[in-house]
């Protein structure tokens, strides 16, 4: 079912609170107002108090932004006699999605918010007196947050969901990388199968000691792997079906007294697993086909995968001494490329630059085309000067490698470079800013170089 909309939500909150007179919900605004810097601050402290939350709000950089912008959500909460509440349910939609790319976990928001209602409660129970009723006040507020909450959570999940399910396509692209090898491997294995069936009933050494297709090494491999990995391909029922007929019926009917019937089970068998190898080849042809992670004229990784790979390595970084940087690539002057020598001669480069850049990294890392002529570096297992020293090699590489934009052209190209190091922040889009600004900076200041912020 489909959840309310925006202009729903923002209808339902306005009701929702309409339902408190006035002098009620003005009180209650100027006492937030006056109190929110007191309000953020006890949240800080009990929150840090947590191991689990304290993951997520000990970092400096946390703590220099989080009391401010607490503040500032409670006073906009707060702040409703000319709330405009698709602004309002639109800013609980982005916090939302903010705590599910940080990943923060739905039970510590609302352990958040809890204290929140506690600190405000307290406060109008001192303060609040007739005709101000300090228990309406508190309900009037305790609606308030859940309503921001409620929307918050929706967010939260649809952006979760969507995690879940790159995740789970990263996954699968993963184990797409090594197909050709599988495929070989598998094929040899299911070909081994049969022979060692056939030589087992040549030796005549009775049909009780045959093996079985589904706990062979094929087999296992098939039912453990492929099943899960290619689970709805229509190739799958069709060849679980082959499988369980060879066991089930065929092998049987190899130790049938009647000589034709023998040898029918035999040709069925031989026919099954030729099938078989047909289908298989067929599945693991559309997979690696596939190709959902990379781009397609560079190889590279498509940037949709960028919040997958980040939040792991930050999650890697929090126990490691390690750090990871980001490199943000762009080409210098790649307009010009494609004006003077045309598109053709643009994609060749775009192909060569991208070449290098692979080449360049190692097996950790992780190469994405952002879009156009901008590339990202996800450097692990690094520091500041391993980073920066690796930006500049790989500036140089780049600056020293003719390329061919066409049979009879080559040029010179440069780029430039912008290099940040994770500082422990758990949100990676302060960290990709950082890179776009250092980016900037280099090609503010000439172009061909490498800055580090
Ligand atoms: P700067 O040094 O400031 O980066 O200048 P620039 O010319 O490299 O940057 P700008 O952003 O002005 O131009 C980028 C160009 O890249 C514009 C666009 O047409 C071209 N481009 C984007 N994607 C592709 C592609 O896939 N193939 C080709 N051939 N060109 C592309
Ligand atoms: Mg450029
Ligand atoms: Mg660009």
């Amino acid at each position: 079912m489909r959840y309310k909309d925006k202009h729903q939500l923002a209808a339902e909150w306005q009701t929702l609170l309409e339902r408190t007179p006035r002098p009620l919900r003005q009180a209650v605004e100027a006492l937030v107002e006056q109190h929110s810097s007191d309000f953020a601050g006890h949240f800080y402290t009990v929150m840090l108090e947590d191991p689990h939350a304290s993951l997520f709000l000990s970092n400096e950089q946390v703590q220099k932004r989080l009391n401010p912008s607490m503040q500032r959500w409670l006073t906009a909460m707060f702040a409703v006699e000319h709330a405009d509440f698709e602004a309002l349910v639109e800013q609980q939609e982005k916090v939302g999605q903010v705590h599910a790319r940080l990943d923060i976990p739905v039970n510590l928001v609302l352990n958040g918010s809890r204290q929140l209602k506690q600190a405000i409660y307290k406060q109008i129970n001192a303060t609040f007196k007739n005709p101000l009723s300090p228990g309406d006040a508190s309900v009037y507020v305790s609606d308030h947050i859940d309503m921001a909450m409620e929307i918050m959570s929706h967010a939260y999940s649809v952006a979760n969901d969507r995690n879940a399910r790159t995740e789970e396509a990263y996954k699968l692209f993963s184990l797409t990388q090594s197909i050709g090898n599988e495929r070989e491997k598998q094929r040899s294995a299911l070909l081994n199968w049969e022979n060692t069936l056939m030589f087992a009933i040549a030796a005549q050494q009775g049909t009780d000691g045959l093996p079985k297709l589904a706990t062979s090494e094929f087999g296992l491999w098939y039912f453990h792997k492929a099943c899960h990995a290619f689970e709805g391909a229509p190739e799958i029922a069709t060849i679980s079906r082959h499988i369980q007929q060879v066991d089930n019926e065929w092998l049987k009917a190899l130790s049938n007294d009647d000589a034709t019937q023998r040898l029918s089970a035999l040709s069925d068998i031989r026919d099954a697993v030729r099938t078989i190898v047909m289908l298989l080849d067929d599945v693991l042809e559309r997979a690696s086909g596939l190709d959902a992670g990379r781009d397609s004229l560079t190889r590279l990784l498509n940037r949709k995968f960028l919040s997958v790979v980040l939040s792991r390595e930050i999650e890697m970084a929090r126990h490691s001494e390690k750090c990871f940087a980001l490199l943000m690539v762009d080409i210098d002057h790649f307009k010009s490329i494609n004006d003077t020598h045309g598109h053709d001669a643009g994609d060749n480069v775009l192909q060569q630059v991208a070449s290098i850049l692979d080449r360049s990294t190692r097996g950790g890392d992780c190469v994405f085309r952002m879009g156009g002529e901008e590339f990202l570096i996800v450097l692990v297992n690094t520091d500041q000067d391993g980073s920066r020293l690796f930006a500049e090699r790989l500036r140089q590489a780049v600056a020293k490698e003719p390329m061919l934009a066409s049979a009879d052209t080559l040029l010179n190209i440069t780029v430039s470079i912008g290099v940040t190091l994770h500082d422990g922040h758990p949100d990676y889009q302060r960290s990709l800013q950082r890179a776009d600004q250092a980016l900037y900076e280099a090609k503010r200041s000439g172009r061909n170089r490498v800055v580090v912020q």
